[in-house]
């Protein structure tokens, strides 16, 4: 079977010679959820840009869904990215001018959908994350958790191969972050793919699969 994200000996270079990634192969099978855990400093946002498409590697290869991002021009490379992956910020990144529908409808946008279909899907992801009685409430009216919900919905809303979770319960308090977790949970178990960037090891603990990272590198893949 094709792996939804895979990396092979990915070295990442920053200028002034900081080697962020250092020789790291990490393969992500359809369905899994997995933590990547490690200190501040240790690679982590550098493997999720690779793994998201948003940066190429300095040296060896990533692939998603068996297309080597190094083979393709930067806008098959967005295209490959709208199609392929779904974004979760620690901030949410929402738009308050729009309501829950309209954000989650972003997440469309560079995929082609035909504007009539948007709305229909938008309220089938939101339907997902349990805030259909939200869909026309503004960010600004929802609570921390709900606009996490509402970013998870617009991550999901293309149906992705993977979603890809940078600290999504680093803003919320306990309760929220928790409510969170269960429907990051839920959707896996549902079927959908989902890679959580964290430095909580009590979130951690609780998925299936952990990835450990020290100085750009995995210590227990
Ligand atoms: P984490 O997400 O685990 O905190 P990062 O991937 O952000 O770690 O950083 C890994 C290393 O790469 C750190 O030493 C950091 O200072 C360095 N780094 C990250 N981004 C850049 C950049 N754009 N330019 C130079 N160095 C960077």
């Amino acid at each position: 079977m094709t792996a939804v994200v895979e990396l092979s000996h990915a070295v990442k270079e920053y200028p002034g010679g900081v080697r962020a990634l250092d020789d790291v192969s990490l393969r992500i099978d359809r369905g899994e959820l997995l933590a990547i855990v490690g200190p501040s400093g240790s690679g982590k946002s550098t493997l999720l840009n690779l793994m998201g498409t948003l940066d190429r590697p300095s040296a060896g290869t990533v692939a998603i869904s068996g297309h080597d991002v190094a083979r393709l021009s930067d806008r098959e490379l967005s295209a490959l990215r709208g199609r392929s992956i779904g974004f979760v910020f620690q901030q949410f990144h929402l738009s308050d001018g729009h309501t829950a529908t309209e954000n989650v409808a972003t997440g469309l946008l560079y995929a082609g959908t035909p504007r009539r279909e948007r709305k229909p899907l938008a309220l089938a992801a939101l339907a997902k994350v349990g805030l259909s009685h939200r869909a026309d409430h503004r960010p600004h009216e929802l609570s921390g958790g709900e606009r996490q919900r509402v970013a998870i919905a617009r991550a999901l809303v293309n149906s992705p191969a993977v979603v890809l979770a940078d600290e999504p319960t680093g803003a919320l308090d306990t309760a929220n972050g928790l409510a969170v977790l269960d429907l990051l949970n839920q959707l896996h178990a549902s079927g959908t793919t989902i890679a959580i960037i964290t430095h909580d090891r009590e979130i951690a603990a609780q998925l299936p699969r952990r990835i450990e990272m020290r100085d750009g590198r995995l210590v227990n893949a």
